[in-house]
């Protein structure tokens, strides 16, 4: 996210690594987990109901229809959905964001 200027100055003034070590922070103190994805992981590109990946999403499109199962997505809450798709695929497998499989081929396999 850091290589799109546009992002770039907004992320960084968000204070992304306070935000982190404060996350991480309080996950250990009520015994929570943390996990994180794959940076390449297409969370926006990716259709929640079918899995269909668009081969690119510029950023100023915010909603887009899939074309293999006609769905319609909101790019954040799609890639949102797909996140917590790929969460629940974690916690259901038993691995750590840290395993040596990538969080994509889990979701691939899934
Ligand atoms: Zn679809």
């Amino acid at each position: 996210m850091m290589a799109n200027h546009q992002l770039a100055k907004a992320i960084a003034d968000c204070g992304w690594s306070e935000f982190l070590r404060q996350l991480e922070y309080k996950a250990k103190w009520h015994e929570r987990k943390i996990g994180a994805i794959n940076r390449w992981f297409p969370s926006s590109k990716r259709c929640n109901s079918c899995g269909h990946i668009l081969d690119k999403l510029p950023l100023e499109v915010r909603e887009w229809t899939c074309p293999s199962c006609n769905s319609h997505n909101l790019r954040d809450k799609n890639a949102a959905l797909n996140i917590k798709a790929v969460g629940q695929t974690v916690l259901a497998c038993g691995l750590s964001s840290s395993g040596d499989q990538s969080l994509t081929d889990l979701v691939i396999l899934g």
